[in-house]
């Protein structure tokens, strides 16, 4: 895609207001550049992203960062690209916990911002909502993170790197014996694609 038309599908998309009552309304929050070798395709932006406008400005992306390996000047460098299943803050569930990602909201972008990301050479599928909408609506999110090197070269399934997944990867070891370290040799890979 040549420059001014990535630029101009940035531009549409910052300015979407497909959705109607979203709680703090619409701000699409991600991140894009034609130099992208790694795609993140995460849940949605929870309150700090909101308002900061940036993916992952907070204690889960301090985790996510962790996990991959990487620093802040090199998740927000250029080469890595995040695009959420839903770009707006959601809201709670009534129970408590973050309201599904905006259901229209992938349909819509996804299928026009993917393809201009030529140079992606790995997608991370961050929870089970983008695990779902990747992989198919019957995939289950810890059987995909075991069998990730079948996703691979393409793909590399994870869980969502909230506060909870803590108490998960304790119950679940080889997440951190196993799946971190290729996680982190596969974008090593990637990023310098
Ligand atoms: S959630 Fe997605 S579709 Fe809805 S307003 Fe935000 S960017 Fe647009």
């Amino acid at each position: 895609m040549r420059p001014e038309g990535f630029l101009a599908l940035v531009s549409e998309l910052r300015a979407c207001t497909a959705c109607a009552g979203l709680p703090l309304g619409p701000r699409p929050v991600f991140q894009l550049s034609p130099d992208a070798r790694l795609l993140i395709t995460s849940q949605a932006p929870g309150t700090k992203a909101h308002l900061s406008g940036q993916p992952f400005t907070d204690a889960s992306g301090d985790r996510l960062r962790e996990w991959l390996g990487l620093d802040e000047e090199q998740f927000y460098g250029g080469r890595v690209a995040i695009l959420p299943t839903g770009l707006c803050y959601p809201g709670r569930l009534p129970k408590g916990g973050d309201a599904p990602p905006r259901p229209n909201c992938a349909p819509l972008w996804h299928p026009r911002v993917v393809p201009m990301l030529a140079r992606v050479g790995l997608r991370l599928l961050v929870g089970g909502y983008a695990v779902r909408l990747v992989l198919g609506k019957d995939t289950k999110l810890e059987d995909a993170v075991r069998r990730y090197a079948d996703f691979l070269p393409s793909h590399f399934p994870l869980p969502h790197p909230s506060w909870r997944t803590r108490a998960w990867a304790a119950r679940n070891p080889w997440f951190e014996a196993e799946v971190l370290p290729a996680l982190k040799r596969e974008v090593a890979r990637a990023l310098a694609g």
